[in-house]
């Protein structure tokens, strides 16, 4: 079973992600947990490039086909392989992010960003997908006041785009509202956590 972690900045999935992990490990199933873009080492280089401060001059769709090639990588070489060993494959971000930030955010449109990403993944799409959505302002503020593992390209974003991100994924939400759903982000991380939890425990059954 193949389950994504999706939203924006801020959101907590990172956090939730390995808490759940946990937990479902307790309980003796066999998960892999795993992250885009990265994941695998030619992935994480990829990352590198994608999110190095420096590289201002990163062109909108070649990003787009940075995160796209980083995403065909991980797949062939990590995910498929750990699906077909009946493995449970967790991973924080897949597709929905390049449509929601290239494809919305940064405007190059969905339909584009959908069509390299057909090609980089063929037919593996996740059986579900977790959207942990919150308000960008809230999001952004978390990650100003905790975390800051990691100072990246993104960071220098204005509150319009983070809008446009949350906005790209609302529309994936209401598209694909069989695979994706909703969590609410804005509650304590233990509430997050077992709302997460429940999710995928119905999606395992
Ligand atoms: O998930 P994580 O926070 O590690 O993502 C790293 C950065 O890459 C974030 O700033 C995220 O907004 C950005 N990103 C992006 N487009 C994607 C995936 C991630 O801009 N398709
Ligand atoms: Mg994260």
């Amino acid at each position: 079973t193949f389950i994504t972690f999706e939203g924006p900045e801020g959101a907590g999935k990172t956090t939730i992600i390995h808490m759940v992990q946990q937990k479902l490990i307790q309980e003796g199933y066999n998960i892999v947990l795993t992250r885009e873009p990265g994941g695998i080492r030619i992935a994480e280089q990829i990352r590198e490039i994608i999110l190095n401060p420096s590289n201002t001059e990163m062109d909108a769709r070649t990003e787009a086909l940075l995160y796209a090639a980083a995403r065909r990588q991980h797949l062939v070489e990590k995910v498929i392989p750990e699906l077909n060993k009946g493995n449970i494959v967790l991973c924080d971000r897949f597709i929905d992010s390049s449509l929601a930030y290239q494809g919305n955010a940064r405007g190059i449109g969905v339909e584009d960003i959908f069509a390299i990403n057909q090609f980089a993944i063929e037919q593996t799409m996740p059986q579900a997908t977790l959207y942990f959505d919150i308000e960008p302002e809230v999001g952004l503020e978390r990650i100003n006041k905790g975390r800051k593992d990691e100072i990246n390209r993104l960071d220098l974003e204005s509150l319009d785009f983070h809008y446009k991100v949350r906005d790209g994924y609302l529309s994936l939400l209401s598209e694909f509202p069989e695979r994706i759903r909703r969590i609410d982000a804005n509650q304590s991380v233990e509430k997050v956590c077992e709302e997460a939890y429940k999710q995928i425990k119905l999606i395992l059954k």
